[in-house]
């Protein structure tokens, strides 16, 4: 480490992820004149749409402005968990009622089972530990808050919760910063990049086209569907939106309604394996209850610690994300205060006005998207398969978040103007509650 550096001499603003997975370059591909299914974006919710529309033999064509998962998709930090993740920020009986909130959990539920057998059963190398997660309350009141948060999630999933006292915490993570929490029993981590490059495996096997680097910039509607992008245009029977927080004026209806959120990851040094399970003693994930959330996760080989969150929600400076992240990781961790970074990167996740992903149709275009933070790896994938059954006319079941309002609001275009504002008051307020502690 340089002497007025946290940053190690070799650090890289990559994803760590990408020493062993880099999202896929396509090179040079003869771009067809038509498909059945154009599938506009190539991370989770746009391959697992493509793969299962190509198993049923159509035709279909991925698309991406970039290299295939180039978006969040290998950037996450790689927490996965069924219903625990899909209602963290709001009262989802409130929402959406009591028979459509025990639905949605239990599909959540549903969605992780399947992700773990697509793992087993499609032998995707993903290092995924099903270790659980800790959520650590920042304050005495919050550990209260996700006590009942505990009490709506276990009616009907007993068993997969447990709350921990501070003084027991220690089994999951060794810092006063938490005032006890929650353990999630039915949760783990993975590696999303080489899932994702797993999944880029089975869609290839499918017969697959996938195409990166190529922005579509406009799509003319009509029966038959034709996309645009710079250089030409491909006629398409069906168009799937998949861009998740990278929606952009493709579809001027979906930007409207999507909040891309930038969340920041920083990479340790190498610790050690020692170091690194005196602080993560289960190694599993942990994460916090500020409104301005952290988290923290062992590598998948246990020799470094990922440390995460809204740095500074906005498009910033990514050394200066790292510097906050690296102050906020030694507040938690104060015996890594010495440690040095040496990566740290960014990526988009996509929100929703009411916190709750989106599958359906709109003006002829299927769409799957919106994590609204870390359910991403398991909604994603889920939902992207889901719209694929609607546009084969399959969906014998419904979803139960097919249908849900999906709402823009007054002067909002896409252009997320508010989230600096609230991003500040959010700081704001955890700083009060934590100064009260
Ligand atoms: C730092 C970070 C940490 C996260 N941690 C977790 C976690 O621990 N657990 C979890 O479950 N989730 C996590 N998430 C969220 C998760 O990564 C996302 O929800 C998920 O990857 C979204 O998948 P997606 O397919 O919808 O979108 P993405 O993977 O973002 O893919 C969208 C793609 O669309 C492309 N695109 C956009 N517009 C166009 C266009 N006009 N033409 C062509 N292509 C276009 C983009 O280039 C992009 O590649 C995290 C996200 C970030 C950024």
């Amino acid at each position: 480490m340089k002497a007025d550096s946290v940053f190690a001499e070799d650090f890289s603003h990559l994803p760590y992820w990408w020493r062993e997975a880099m999202p896929r370059d396509t090179g040079p591909v003869d771009l067809p004149d038509a498909t059945d299914v154009a599938v506009i974006g190539g991370g989770y919710a746009g391959l697992a749409c493509a793969i299962e529309l190509a198993r049923a033999g159509t035709d279909v064509t991925v698309f991406d402005a970039g290299e295939i998962g180039c978006g969040a998709s290998s950037r996450a930090a790689g927490f996965t968990s069924g219903r625990a993740g899909v209602s963290k920020q709001i009262n989802l009986q409130k929402a959406v009622g009591l028979q459509r909130a025990d639905a949605i959990l239990e599909e959540a539920d549903e969605a992780y089972a399947h992700l773990q057998d697509v793992i087993a059963l499609e032998k995707i190398d993903c290092d995924f530990q099903p270790l659980g997660r800790f959520v650590g309350a920042h304050t005495r009141h919050a550990y209260d808050g996700i006590a009942a948060k505990m009490a709506e999630y276990e009616a009907s999933a007993p068993g997969d919760f447990e709350m921990v006292s501070r003084s027991e915490q220690g089994r999951y993570v060794e810092s006063d910063f938490f005032h006890g929490g929650m353990m999630i029993h039915n949760a783990g981590s993975i590696h999303p990049a080489k899932y994702h490059a797993g999944l880029v495996r089975l869609a290839l096997e499918a017969g697959v086209c996938l195409i990166g680097n190529t922005r579509i910039d406009r799509i003319e509607g009509g029966v038959q569907k034709v996309l645009h992008f710079k250089h030409g245009s491909v006629r398409a029977g069906e168009v799937m939106l998949a861009t998740g927080g990278y929606t952009d004026g493709v579809s001027p209806w979906h930007r409207k309604r999507i909040i891309p959120i930038s969340s920041t990851i920083i990479a340790t040094e190498p610790l050690g394996r020692e170091r690194v399970s005196a602080l993560l003693p289960a190694g599993c994930p942990v994460i916090d209850t500020k409104r301005v959330i952290i988290f923290a996760r062992p590598t998948p080989d246990g020799t470094r610690i990922l440390f995460g969150g809204r740095a500074k929600f906005t498009p910033s400076n990514p050394v200066e994300n790292a510097r906050l992240l690296h102050h906020q990781m030694q507040r938690v961790f104060p015996s890594l205060s010495g440690t040095c970074i040496d990566h740290a990167w960014s990526g988009y996740m996509a929100f929703t006005f009411d916190f709750l992903p989106k599958v359906g149709k709109q003006d002829g275009l299927h769409y799957a998207m919106a994590c609204n933070g870390g359910s991403g790896i398991v909604m994603m994938s889920w939902l992207g398969r889901k719209a694929a059954w609607s546009i084969l006319g399959r969906a014998n079941r419904n979803s139960a978040f097919e249908g849900l309002p999906f709402r823009t609001q007054p002067f909002y275009s896409g252009i997320p103007w508010f989230v600096p504002v609230v991003g500040t008051w959010y700081r704001f307020r955890d700083w009060m509650e934590l100064r009260g502690t």
